[in-house]
């Protein structure tokens, strides 16, 4: 019997240690080649061209396209119509406004550039919902205020996505024909998690042979410094509902003997975490590799500015588990997060001496490689209800938006090209980095196209992505057409040498 515990602990540790081996996804040295694609003239057109632009930004902009609101269901057609249209005016051989099981989903391709590569470019036209009153300004009003634009979208990824569409619009005005064939795959439920993109893709395979893919939801790392993305996390969301009564209770009449909703909610959250911050839920970090050496190389070149942090948001303390260090805390470790709570009387004004018969949790967990987003939600599940206290009944709402995590490699041709690129744009190489979000098309596109989608874009970390008075820089959009126009060019004269 002992003999069998033992083989079967055995069995177990080489599991874990077959499962726990780290993906060397950074490849150190490496070497941007020079080019030498002259800008100056198109530099000039996207000067003049600025005006126009950044009206078209304006009445994008005004679109409140927040795919998680269904009250905005149609906002989400007329945002997808808008930009159709602006595909067809540039020139684009074919474009389509094409319907899913949720928002619709807007291709545009130009397929004349005979023998060269066809490189597919991401982006999302979906916002995030706004708290109104927290913007200085309208949040669907474009306003213009010290060389930046103000609205929601602005950055993230309205303002994003529309710096490769003018960049190959000026190619094609100039040139009347682009180095390379084009796709544009622009997502209308980014920021759902994306859950009808993978039979998008699916369904249209046939549409989409690509040979390479980028992600115009990039950043940069700052003004002088380019930066490509290693790897993504993953998300879900859950919510419950902790149930102790019917109803609210008198607390002077039922007191004492009652069970208290919001106080079991807590104990419930209280339970998810351990005094040294790590995650208390059950197997939660099984699948979680490890960093490589490289990875941990380069983590050691990006800068964690705390101050900054504590600038922007006015926090007093970095948390979270001391054994990482906050950068890999924020790219290589899952996190659980309460997003939400409420119940009881929660009115401004006045207050109820009463007991809360019923509380609502909402939670979001960035995952990592390789956890599963299903499993992870079962997890937390099965823990809420091992550690429900007596007189609880608790109800689960699955928001069924499952992004799964993606690591890159610093290596092809696709990766390459994309580096050589920054590298001339800023003058040296980029930072190769990660990213604490998601984007769950990005591993649908691995999955069913095959390709890695590297990040090139140009928004950066400070413009208030997801929260009030998100905003773009002016020059940012400029200097992004200016990258997209060379990368097309390299592409087309080195692909396939
Ligand atoms: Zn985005």
């Amino acid at each position: 019997m002992k003999y069998r515990l033992i083989l079967f602990a055995l069995h177990l540790s080489l599991l874990a240690s077959a499962q726990k081996k780290p993906v060397d996804t950074v490849n150190n040295p490496l070497v941007a080649r020079r080019i030498t694609i002259d800008t100056r003239e198109f530099e000039t057109f996207v000067k003049d061209a600025q005006p126009q632009q950044l009206r078209e930004l304006a009445e994008f902009l005004k679109i409140p396209s927040v795919s998680s609101v269904p009250a905005h269901k149609n906002d989400m057609v007329t945002a997808a119509e808008w930009l159709a249209k602006k595909l067809k005016t540039i020139g684009m051989t074919q474009t389509e406004v094409v319907a899913t099981a949720g928002h619709p989903i807007v291709f545009s391709k130009w397929n004349k550039a005979t023998g060269k590569p066809t490189v597919l470019i991401y982006g999302h036209y979906d916002v995030q919902p706004v708290k109104e009153n927290e913007w200085k300004t309208p949040p669907f009003v474009a306003t213009t205020s010290n060389e930046r634009i103000y609205a929601r979208g602005a950055a993230d990824d309205k303002g994003g996505l529309m710096i490769p569409i003018w960049a190959v619009e000026g190619i094609l005005k100039r040139e009347s024909s682009l180095p390379v064939n084009l796709v544009f795959l622009f997502d209308g439920e980014e920021e759902k998690g994306s859950p009808n993109f993978k039979k998008f893709l699916q369904t249209h395979q046939s549409l989409l042979k690509v040979d390479l893919a980028y992600n115009a939801d990039g950043m940069q790392f700052n003004d002088s410094t380019g930066s490509i993305w290693m790897s993504l996390r993953g998300s879900i969301a859950v919510e419950f509902e902790v149930r102790t009564a019917n109803t609210d209770a008198h607390s002077g009449i039922y007191g004492g003997k009652t069970p208290n909703a919001a106080k079991a909610a807590a104990q419930i959250i209280a339970s998810f975490y351990t005094p040294d911050d790590k995650i208390a839920i059950e197997h939660f970090y099984d699948r979680v590799l490890p960093l490589s050496k490289s990875e941990q190389t380069m983590i050691t070149k990006v800068p964690n500015d705390e101050k900054k942090d504590k600038n922007d948001l006015g926090t007093t303390a970095e948390t979270g588990d001391a054994a990482f260090s906050p950068l890999e805390r924020l790219w290589y470790r899952p996190t659980l997060e309460v997003t939400g709570v409420w119940g009881g009387y929660t009115a401004e004004e006045g207050f109820a001496n009463i007991i809360p018969g019923s509380v609502h949790v909402r939670l979001n967990c960035r995952t990592v490689a390789d956890q599963n987003g299903v499993e992870i939600t079962r997890l937390i599940k099965q823990h809420v209800s091992k550690h429900s206290p007596k007189g609880v009944t608790v109800t689960f709402k699955d928001f069924e938006s499952y992004s799964t995590p993606i690591k890159f490699p610093a290596a092809g041709a696709p990766f390459q090209l994309a580096y050589d690129v920054l590298a001339t744009v800023y003058k040296k190489p980029p930072l190769l980095t990660a990213i604490g979000g998601s984007i769950g098309a990005l591993t649908d596109i691995k999955e069913v196209l095959g390709v890695y989608t590297y990040s090139f874009g140009f928004q950066q970390g400070d413009e208030n992505f997801h929260a009030p008075n998100e905003f773009v820089r002016i020059a940012d959009i400029e200097k992004g057409q200016k990258a997209y126009y060379v990368l097309l060019k390299h592409i087309g004269n080195e692909w396939g040498k």
